[in-house]
């Protein structure tokens, strides 16, 4: 089969990483036959250098012609001074809202191999875990209204938070469903006690609940959910949770399992098309040194894989490749901290993912 894909390699270690996953895609079309044909296009600071705004119309028509996206990471220094409206990190939530894609999955697993990288104490990743976080994408604080005005004190910022009943009753519905196919375990995360968004979200949440009898659904304060999250990660299945409160959270959730290198995400709408990234961002103090960990880019395109193109098997062999590599010793920096070894560069490590492909 042929798939068009969508190639934003973006800014920083964008282009380190996301070659890395289009050999991991290549050798997997190469073994299974399948053509992946990929389609280049500017985003971030890299469209603001070559025509001055972030997300081109090219880009954006070029993905809705797509089958999938792969998306790097955008963002830097060099554009950090830009007014708000123009700076790189707007072509995400610009690309987000033209393809429609409202659910975030960011699925954090602790590798077993890696449980020596998790800050957390030996008792409690012994076991390991298995979060899946659903984020909702295209609507909330990050959306809402902005601005500047003279307040009591002053000059004073202001961002607003908005969510209407049929935001969150899709994001709640995706939810459940991830978690009818996992352990049927969710826990809605919210700020209830404060935010009238988050009494909202709660009430809708729990009318959907009623549709999924067999989901058992609790609630959190993203406060306690935050504790919780280092205190005693195995008690999460399936957590959905707003925009800003899942950024956030996803941040901590990936650092538990080793790094942020190693977590990769899912953007998806009513279509299969869905735009696919590591969580992380540009790592602009890392950038063309060859470093960077390409893991969660690759898994990345594992998701496609299973989500975009329907290939299961496929996308089991890169999870595989994955895990072999890295229960041999495999180890790019971020991983091996202040360790005597020798960690292995972004390209070995891709060498060696793509090594362990060919020998599954
Ligand atoms: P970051 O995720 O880029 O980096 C945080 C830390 O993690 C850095 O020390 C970095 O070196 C390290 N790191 C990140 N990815 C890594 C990888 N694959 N391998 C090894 N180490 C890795 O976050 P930041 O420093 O807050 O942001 C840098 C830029 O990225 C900013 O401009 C920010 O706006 C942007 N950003 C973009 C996205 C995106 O494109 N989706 C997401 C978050 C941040």
């Amino acid at each position: 089969m042929e798939f068009q894909i969508a190639l934003l390699r973006g800014d920083g270690i964008g282009p380190e990483i996301t070659d890395s996953a289009v050999k991991v895609l290549e050798s997997v079309g190469a073994q299974y036959g399948h053509c992946f044909r990929f389609h280049p296009y500017l985003i971030g600071g890299c469209a603001i250098d070559e025509t001055g705004i972030p997300l081109p119309d090219e880009t954006v028509n070029g993905c809705l012609a797509s089958d999938s996206v792969l998306l790097g990471a955008v963002g830097g220094p060099k554009w950090d001074d830009l007014p708000g409206e123009q700076r790189p990190e707007k072509a995400l939530l610009g690309i987000r809202s033209a393809l429609g894609l409202y659910t975030n999955l960011r699925p954090a697993k602790l590798f077993p191999a890696l449980k020596g990288a998790s800050p957390l104490r030996a008792d409690l990743v012994e076991q390991g875990f298995d979060i899946m976080i659903v984020r909702e994408l295209t609507g909330g604080i990050y959306f809402g209204d902005r601005g500047m005005r003279t307040g009591k004190f002053g000059e004073e910022a202001f961002d607003t938070e908005a969510y209407s009943v049929f935001e969150i009753e899709r994001i709640g519905r995706a939810a459940f469903e991830a978690a009818m196919k996992r352990s049927r375990r969710l826990v809605s995360v919210d700020k209830a006690n404060v935010l009238e968004t988050s009494r909202l979200w709660r009430k809708t949440i729990h009318r959907l609940a009623a549709e999924y009898p067999k989901v058992i659904c609790s609630d959190m304060f993203v406060d306690n959910a935050a504790m919780q999250l280092v205190r005693n990660p195995r008690q999460f299945d399936v957590i959905v949770t707003s925009n800003m409160f899942g950024d956030i959270l996803s941040d901590e959730a990936s650092q538990i399992t080793g790094s942020i290198g190693m977590l990769a995400s899912a953007s998806l709408g009513d279509t299969t098309r869905g735009m696919y990234e590591p969580i992380h961002g540009s790592a602009p103090d890392i950038a063309g040194q060859d470093i960077a960990n390409p893991i969660a880019t690759i898994l990345s395109v594992a998701m496609m894989l299973r989500y975009a193109f329907g290939l299961t098997k496929e996308a089991d062999r890169v999870e595989q490749a994955v895990d072999t590599v890295l229960a041999n010793g495999c180890r790019t920096a971020d991983l091996i901290g202040s360790t005597d070894a020798k960690p292995l560069r972004c390209s070995e490590m891709t060498a060696e993912i793509l090594a362990a492909l060919q020998s599954l």
